[in-house]
């Protein structure tokens, strides 16, 4: 098997965090870098043109000459403004040291120039009035040392730079606190886990209040786990002490015999009486064997049907013919059946039909009234068992196809309290269901339903 090195949420989210800050930071500093020259260059350029403007206004066209009035700027705030003809040649203004006809062409876009003390931005803009007053190309240029307005705009860049390890380390933080939401109810639930793995205490549960859904589910799913586990826990601990206690009694009653015998038989009838109670209590006991290992069988899903075609009224009159044989004119069957057929394992619906038949006869006074109605309703097979017996009340109704459960006043009947049991496992495993409805003191109606041919 391939071996995981598995690590805790928290750093499993700091380390794809940090990957992915180093990218961002990257990105940032690439995004930073063009976006912030495309920024400061447009923002030179268009200062630069709006004072331009300005000073196109401050001159005039006289006399055939290009003439300064009074607030015409020669150099303002490191900025030098010229007006030149279109061969280039300088008609009014200053030049940095160095700049001088560097750059005759006449272009309206910011650009840039070497000179001897360094780079300088040059713009130009056309100055229609001038030029149309003249009859020739008059335009008006500026000229400003790259390193000196640069270093104005480098503070933005620096700031932006800056910021970068601030947004980081926030979102390095946010990260963090995102990571032990996760993390501490994590290690809260798996913190109970192991807590009732040592103690065995199933009655314990996980807790969680938080707002994250998939970690309020898995809380909830586990406590139903634990819960069925719980549950299942108590029942199969039940069962074990219920087994027990069923087996202790016919199994002293036979030792009991078996000593008697031993020290105090003597003649032969006192030998066959002896013998009797042996046969009956070893045939109740293995009607308890019987009744555990085929419940057994039922519940451990391993159960492989027998199934065939079978004739469910057939099946219930030799039930009930056999009953009669037995009890003769203390039970009168009324039988409403209507040629029902279903796939199913005879042998089980046998123990099932069995078991439904007998108890609305043992819970029956004599002379008992059994009615048993077979038909097809909505493509299922329905087979109803009614008795006009005692009934059961309501607080036993959910309990009786639990294994053992017998209601107080049926203890002195014979049975141990897995018949109904057996036959609801019997119903589940053909797919189907036993439902009972029944009222205390006038019978009770058990009703399978399964589906039909
Ligand atoms: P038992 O061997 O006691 O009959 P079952 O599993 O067949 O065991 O039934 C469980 C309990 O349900 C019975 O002890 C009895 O109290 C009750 N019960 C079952 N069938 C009937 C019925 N037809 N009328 C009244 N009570 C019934």
């Amino acid at each position: 098997m391939r071996r995981i090195k598995r690590v805790s949420v928290t750093r499993y989210i700091i380390s794809y965090l940090i990957g992915l800050i180093l990218a961002l930071s990257l990105l940032m500093v690439l995004f930073v870098n063009v976006l912030a020259d495309r920024v400061i260059y447009y923002d030179i350029q268009s200062t630069l043109i709006r004072e331009l403007i300005k000073n196109n206004r401050s001159v005039y066209y006289e006399d055939g000459m290009v003439k300064p009035d009074e607030d015409f700027r020669y150099i303002d705030d490191g900025v030098y403004y010229q007006v030149l003809a279109e061969d280039g040649s300088l008609m009014l203004g200053e030049s940095p040291k160095g700049t001088e006809f560097a750059e005759a062409k006449v272009s309206q876009r910011l650009r840039t120039i070497e000179a001897d003390e360094g780079e300088y931005y040059i713009l130009d803009r056309l100055n229609k009035s001038i030029t149309k007053a003249a009859g020739y190309i008059v335009y008006n240029r500026c000229i400003v040392n790259k390193q000196d307005i640069d270093s104005k705009y480098q503070f933005i860049k620096y700031t932006s730079y800056a910021s970068i390890p601030v947004f980081l380390v926030l979102v390095l933080m946010a990260g963090l606190m995102m990571s032990r939401k996760i993390s501490e109810p994590l290690k809260q639930m798996s913190k109970t886990a192991e807590s009732i793995g040592k103690d065995g205490e199933l009655s314990k549960r996980m807790e969680y209040d938080g707002r994250i859904t998939e970690l309020g589910v898995l809380a909830m799913t586990n406590n139903r786990m634990l819960e069925r586990v719980e549950n299942m826990f108590e029942t199969q601990k039940r069962f074990s002490s219920d087994v027990a206690h069923e087996l202790r009694t016919p199994i002293s009653v036979l030792l009991a015999q078996c000593e008697y015998a031993k020290e105090y038989v003597n003649t032969k009838e006192e030998f066959d009486d002896a013998i009797d109670v042996i046969y009956r209590q070893t045939k109740k006991t293995n009607v308890v064997i019987t009744q555990l290992l085929n419940l057994n069988r039922l519940e451990s899903d391993r159960i492989v049907l027998d199934l065939e075609d079978a004739d469910l009224d057939e099946m219930i009159r030799s039930v009930c013919d056999e009953i009669e044989f037995k009890e003769k004119d203390n039970v009168r069957f009324e039988l409403l059946l209507s040629g029902v057929k279903a796939n199913l394992d005879i042998g089980l619906i046998l123990i099932l039909l069995q078991n439904l038949i007998q108890n609305a006869v043992k819970y029956s006074s004599f002379p008992a009234t059994v009615r048993i109605v077979t038909e097809y309703r909505e493509g299922c097979v329905v087979v109803e068992v009614q008795d006009f017996g005692c009934g059961i009340k309501e607080e036993d109704l959910p309990h009786i196809f639990d294994p053992f459960y017998r209601v107080e006043k049926s203890r002195n009947s014979e049975g141990f309290g897995l018949g109904l049991s057996l036959a609801d496992r019997i119903a589940k495993v053909h797919g189907g269901e036993l439902k009972v409805s029944s009222v205390w003191g006038e019978g009770s109606i058990f009703t399978l339903v399964i589906a039909g041919k």
